[in-house]
């Protein structure tokens, strides 16, 4: 069967969408933490009411809200499910995403891909098995300079052809679907302003998965330990059995985590880590910030124990110092909440089947913002929606695995529409 999938118009929407700059901005004071991704979120509620969907919200924080109406009949006196699809508009920080001149690569040769404006960033197929599979196809490459914004632009042009190919087929047969994109995922904020009951939605996608055929059904649970060390600083002229060194024992608190493993440099797949990332202070006082990751929440508390007892440790160690541990929760496993709902995955499993296409179950070591929805009470997956190499100068799409992604969401609103 043709696809009914508008490809020149999809390379259109990533091409147009990519060139705004929406860069989050790490500590900004306003939301979204950078206008521009304003104007992409007005470009994007402009297009949806021109496509003629109901209830176009672009609202005072810059999210896009949307309604596609259902084609399909109620069985019964249940009301049909509805179903919403989410992708975020801003970008990652740590590659600027000022001045993107996307590249177009039609009908692929194989081999490796030079970047136009920088000849020392080379997207390598050793680095990048995948590309083996896609020779002859259609892929979109930077300059070398900045990022691309695929992460997450892709899943907002599949999503946007989501809803065109629907207005255009009316005969697809599917309950409500709603349409949400949110801004400053890249920093932790997508779904600070998100109301669950104006989604009114009963299970939620995230399009912002990398590659093709995958659903993301697990991420880490993660907590943040904030590690105070306070020592007493004095002249070192008089500091003979009076200074107390917050650095030494902040070097040696760090000296007593694990080294060959439970670290983000020595671990892998399922398992957890500690990872101190950031440390600050003097000889008064040093803070350190520790993350503490795992896909088991319970293993949590046994990696917090591990840092007190480090702390324990210093100070019968150096004595006259105080070491305070405070951890605070960040997010939880979207598996536990999934369970709950298992409709969720297998109804995106079932689309696949139909597709004839095979799809695996994947893991995310990190959060989605469907954790925090899914915690929330949202069951909300994360769906492959074409991005690679996310958050570099090395970022590129592929058409065809964004039109597949498409292809997966038009099955996956019939197979909830039959609910
Ligand atoms: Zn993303």
């Amino acid at each position: 069967m043709p696809s009914i999938i508008n490809h020149a118009r999809l390379l259109g929407r990533v091409l147009r969408y990519v060139q705004i700059d929406t860069t989050a901005v790490e500590g900004a004071n306003s939301y979204p933490s950078s206008p521009r991704q304003l104007v992409l979120g007005k470009l994007l509620a402009d297009e949806l009411r021109e496509m003629g969907l109901k209830d176009v919200e672009y609202d005072a924080h810059g999210l896009v809200w949307a309604t596609i109406s259902a084609t399909g009949k109620p069985k019964g006196n249940q009301p049909l499910l509805i179903v919403a699809f989410n992708a975020h508009v801003d970008t990652s920080p740590e590659t600027t995403g000022k001045n993107v001149k996307p590249h177009v690569i039609r009908n692929y040769a194989g081999g490796d891909i030079m970047l136009a404006a920088d000849s020392t960033k080379v997207i390598r197929v050793a680095d990048n098995p995948e590309l083996t599979q896609l020779v002859g196809k259609t892929l979109i490459t930077t300059d070398g300079t900045t990022l691309l914004g695929s992460d997450d632009k892709s899943g907002v042009a599949v999503i946007m052809e989501l809803a065109h190919t629907l207005v255009e087929h009316p005969q697809i047969s599917h309950g409500p679907i709603r349409i949400l994109f949110t801004c400053d995922e890249e920093i932790g904020h997508g779904v600070d302003h998100v109301d669950l009951t104006k989604l009114g939605a009963t299970v939620c996608y995230t399009v912002d998965g990398q590659g093709a055929g995958e659903i993301d059904t697990e991420t880490f649970s993660a907590d943040l330990a904030s590690i105070t060390i306070r020592g007493i600083n004095i002249h070192p002229s008089i500091g003979k059995g009076r200074m107390v060194n917050a650095v030494r024992a902040a070097a040696a608190f760090i000296d007593r985590l694990p080294k060959t493993g439970l670290s983000p440099e020595t671990t892998g797949g399922r398992e957890g880590f500690l990872h101190p990332y950031t440390i600050e202070g003097g000889v008064a006082a040093i803070k350190i910030k520790v993350l503490l990751r795992d896909f088991v929440t319970a293993e949590l508390a046994t990696k917090a124990d591990l840092l007190r007892k480090a702390a324990r440790e210093v100070v019968a160690e150096i004595p006259g110092c105080q070491i305070d541990v405070q951890i605070s929760k960040q997010y939880r496993n979207m598996g536990e909440g999934l369970a709950e709902e298992p409709r969720a995955v297998a109804f995106a499993q079932e689309a696949f089947r139909r597709l004839k296409r095979a799809c695996k179950l994947t893991i995310v070591r990190g959060g989605t913002d469907g954790s925090q929805l899914t915690e929330r009470g949202l069951p909300t997956p994360n769906l492959s929606t074409g991005e690679h190499n996310p958050h570099s100068p090395l970022e590129w799409t592929c058409l065809e695995e964004m039109t597949a992604a498409v292809e997966h969401l038009v099955e996956l609103v019939q197979v909830w529409g039959e609910t």
